[in-house]
């Protein structure tokens, strides 16, 4: 476990930078786990709609 020196959780995610925005709620987007796909740009949800998505599917 040596090769983690931002200390804490021990495994770090890839994000990508970037400009985007909400298809829900229109909050600004800067961050994501995945590279968005061009062709649903429009269907990109903020952390929080994404969450509440998830939640939703998980029932
Ligand atoms: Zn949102």
């Amino acid at each position: 476990m040596a090769f983690n020196d931002q200390g804490g959780a021990g495994f770090q995610k890839k994000m990508y930078q970037g400009n985007w925005q909400c298809s829900k709620c229109g909050a600004a987007i800067t961050e994501l786990p995945f590279e968005p796909d061009p062709s649903r740009m429009d269907k990109l949800l903020c952390r929080q709609c994404h969450m509440e998505r998830v939640r939703s599917f998980r029932r």
